[in-house]
């Protein structure tokens, strides 16, 4: 499946160089966003100076329609009334033109460099799919206690973006997905995407928390760093985006015995899907920003700084 933003690229060819996939520096890009537009091949328009535009990418989302402003002040492009040449034409049904830049972006990693770089993105009226491997946005900014040198709260800094995130129409939230290949050139390139099952359908989980108390199975809790025990099904921390819950597959009683079930008798929501399969998309965007972050490693590695 072949999954592509709505909206009317309009501008020339993308001119700039390189291999389209761009760092995050961190949580702060403010000097990276207008740099993605650039590579795009998509000046800096009207909308960009508070005003309407129309060949903006992303001008073609129904919900621009609101006139919702960017959380950076920069304005929101607005559709253009029905029937008239523009944003709701044909052509953005179709998509992309040929050799026309596409106007989304794919941001791959849900820590806050990447929420951060999806929520500028978003200011500037670009399409974001945020892509994430795990079942939740967050990285590992949200399991920390305090920040690191002004001690500050962490999840005070981070949930309040998620939230935006969240909120944010202009943005998709892909969790539990893979970046199995990456092709094209910038302006106009694929992103296969292999999307691993959560057996919740989020649409429909409330976050109630009801399943976890009846599931009879505990498995090391990763949002605790394995250190406190959860359940096989659980939302993954109270401020999760999706705020749904998550299925461990492979310790689920239903999935590897046929038993149990609990979760789906105590699931008012009817949210349980035990038919949820492991699938690829394909996803067509003008650029990949890269935002894995991190994971500790073995310090001892490192005798250069004393460890070992
Ligand atoms: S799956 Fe059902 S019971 Fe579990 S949190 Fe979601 S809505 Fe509540
Ligand atoms: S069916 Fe699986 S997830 Fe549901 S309660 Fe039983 S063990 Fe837990």
């Amino acid at each position: 499946m072949v999954r592509q933003a709505p909206g009317r690229p309009a501008a020339p060819p993308p001119q700039a160089g390189g291999d389209g996939l761009m760092m995050t520096g961190g949580d702060d890009v403010k000097g990276g966003a207008p740099e993605v537009a650039s590579t795009l091949g998509f000046p800096p328009g009207p909308a960009a100076a508070g005003g309407p535009d129309r060949n903006r990418p992303g001008s073609g989302v129904g919900h621009a329609e609101k006139g919702k402003r960017g959380r950076t002040g920069r304005g929101r492009a607005t559709a253009s009334p029905a029937g008239e040449p523009g944003a709701n034409s044909p052509d953005d049904a179709g998509g992309m033109r040929e050799g026309f830049p596409v106007g989304a972006v794919m941001v791959v990693g849900g820590g806050v460099g990447g929420i951060q770089a999806s929520l500028e993105l978003s200011g500037l009226g670009y399409r974001v799919y945020l892509v994430e491997s795990s079942p939740s946005i967050g990285g590992v900014m949200d399991m920390l206690d305090k920040t690191f040198p002004t001690n500050e709260c962490s999840m005070c800094i981070l949930s309040p973006k998620m939230v935006e995130v969240a909120s944010d129409l202009n943005i998709e939230v892909i969790t539990l997905a893979d970046v199995l290949s990456v092709e094209g050139e910038p302006g106009d390139m694929s992103v296969r995407l292999r999307l691993r099952p959560r057996y919740v359908d989020v649409g429909k989980c409330t976050g109630c928390g009801a399943c976890s108390e009846k599931c009879p199975v505990r498995i090391p809790d990763p949002y605790n760093a394995g250190l406190s025990d959860t359940r096989c099904i659980r939302v993954p921390f109270p401020q999760a985006v999706p705020g749904a819950a998550v299925i461990e597959g492979s310790a689920c009683r239903w999935l590897t015995k046929g038993k149990c079930g609990n979760c789906v008798k105590v699931c008012q929501a009817d949210a349980i899907n035990f038919q949820d399969r492991e699938r690829e998309e394909v996803y067509r965007v003008g650029m990949v920003i890269a935002a894995p972050g991190y994971r500790p490693f073995d310090a001892s590695r490192k005798t250069e700084y004393g460890y070992g």
